[in-house]
């Protein structure tokens, strides 16, 4: 996980607010020389695979069937039974059995399935830690991570050859609230622009509308996230943090300039790419922010450890400013590697949080239960108050993040001969905001199952070749049968005040 060397810049800081490119220019160029080159980020994708491809029940491990004689043969069927992405047009691919027919993928005996990928994961690890070049285009496909709301994989785009993530959203259809969820999650995939969120290259072609029971999306494919880093042993600069607080911030002001709330900022939340980009993931608690106060809103948000004061108190309306709250304590997670409020219950985490930050005033308890807002009361009392992430942004801490990521990080600058040509804007939002007024109408599973399907097949526009998941696929027996995070596997989960 390296870090690129920034050069001072003073035109690009008198570009930036006017008045800090003195104090930048001169910061920089004592530890420009000492930047530390982090070794990649190592990856825990045993820890993941195993919740997965090792239940309990598993007696025997049969060997994996292979249809060919030949050794050449077999090493060609198993390159191509690797690749679970094919281009084109998806066909059925798991229709009811028939009486006396085989049943299809979905139901394929779990021990066989799931020898064959834990051997694939591990013929990957092996290979890799030797050959991290060469194998690329060979590179099985593997799981990389899960959580309530599905499944990831690191797959092969077949159309390019690209390393790409394909997340599995599964049980989609199965109520009304869920569908709506994950038609939400979708829209908002589509709409991101900015390289610090991470957004939709494709959502795979859909079977016949009488089969389609998953989604699958395909994202960029990063590395690592701020969660795996902060727990390894690598070290962490001060040049780090700030380039990761500068992206975040990068980040969130553009959802906030959408008018959406995260609603879930953790470091497990923030990927991070070998070269120390940073995008904001998983939009599976994100809505629209909700401006008429007398709307309630949903208490059941926010990992508990970066839950804000007002969710803790039960608001029933909060705004864009709980995702600052998480984002502060993801600051000094990273500062000083431990999680900052780490309580065994909502009430603890709010005298945590109270002890070391003061009290909230009055005005912005007006919203919380009286059962929080008298125990808040009791205790002695101190001033605190919160920033929005357009006016973080201004402050002179974030300078140098910007200058590194201007300089050899972003996309939306670029060198020339005579030197870097910087955007005219660093901090980008987005206009028109993202319109959620089509939840309004969705009624019916049956209904938004059509809508779904007829939105996924409206993306392609014709622009490349569609991509659909192959069936035949070893991974994709395990992709199919593998099944979101239990609750005893998460962090604590939201918790209802009283
Ligand atoms: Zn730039």
């Amino acid at each position: 996980m390296s870090l690129c060397g920034a050069r001072a810049n003073a035109k690009m800081m008198a570009a930036y607010n006017g008045g800090t490119s003195a104090a930048a220019a001169g910061h920089h160029h004592h530890h420009h020389h000492h930047l530390s080159h982090l070794p990649p980020p190592h990856l825990h994708h045993h820890h993941h695979a195993q919740h997965h491809l090792h239940p309990g029940s598993a007696a025997a491990v049969h060997p994996v069937q292979q249809h060919t004689s030949s050794a050449a043969a077999a090493a060609a069927a198993a390159a191509a039974a690797a690749a679970m992405l094919n281009p084109g047009q998806q066909q059925p691919y798991f229709p009811s059995p028939a009486p006396g027919q085989a049943p299809g993928p979905a139901a394929a005996a779990p021990a066989q399935v799931q020898a064959a990928a834990a051997a694939t994961v591990k013929a990957h690890h092996h290979q890799h830690s030797h050959h991290p070049q060469q194998q690329l285009d060979i590179e099985p496909d593997r799981p990389i991570g899960y959580g309530a709301f599905g499944v990831v994989w690191s797959v092969t785009d077949p159309r390019d050859g690209k390393r790409v993530a394909l997340k599995k959203m599964p049980n989609v259809f199965q109520n009304l609230v869920s569908c709506k969820r994950v038609f939400r999650e979708l829209k908002m995939l589509c709409f991101f622009k900015h390289d610090n969120v991470l957004s939709a290259l494709d959502i795979l072609q859909p079977p016949h509308i009488d089969y389609f029971e998953e989604i699958y999306v395909v994202t960029e494919l990063m590395q690592s996230d701020l969660h795996k880093i902060i727990v390894s042993p690598q070290p962490l600069s001060s040049d780090h943090v700030k380039v990761f607080l500068y992206q975040i911030l990068r980040g969130l002001k553009y959802l906030h300039s959408a008018g959406i709330l995260h609603r879930d900022i953790k470091p497990g939340n923030l990927l991070v790419n070998s070269n120390c980009v940073l995008k904001i993931c998983d939009f599976g608690l994100a809505r629209v922010e909700e401006l008429d106060e007398s709307r309630h809103m949903t208490q059941e948000v926010v990992t508990q450890y970066y839950r804000a004061p007002e969710i803790l108190m039960g608001s029933r309306h909060y705004s864009n400013a709980i995702d600052i709250w998480s984002v502060g304590c993801i600051f000094a997670e990273l500062l000083g590697r431990r999680i900052l409020f780490q309580a065994q219950s909502p009430i603890q985490q709010l005298d945590l949080i109270t002890d070391l930050l003061g009290t909230p005033s009055l005005e912005a308890m007006r919203t919380a239960c009286e059962g929080a807002k008298a125990h808040i009361l009791r205790g002695p009392h101190k001033q605190s108050k919160r920033i929005s992430a357009k006016d973080a942004l201004a402050h002179p801490y974030l300078d140098e993040g910007r200058l590194r990521y201007h300089t050899c990080m972003c996309k939306c600058c670029f060198s020339t001969s005579t030197g870097r040509v910087y955007t005219s804007d660093f901090e980008p939002v987005t206009n028109p905001k993202f319109d959620d007024t089509f939840e309004k109408n969705l009624s019916s599973v049956r209904q938004v199952k059509e809508i779904i399907h007829q939105f996924i097949l409206e993306q392609q526009k014709g622009n490349r070749v569609p991509l659909c998941i192959n069936p035949q696929s070893a991974a994709f027996k395990s992709f199919i049968s593998s099944t979101v995070a239990q609750p005893s596997e998460m962090p604590p989960s939201p918790l209802v005040w009283e």
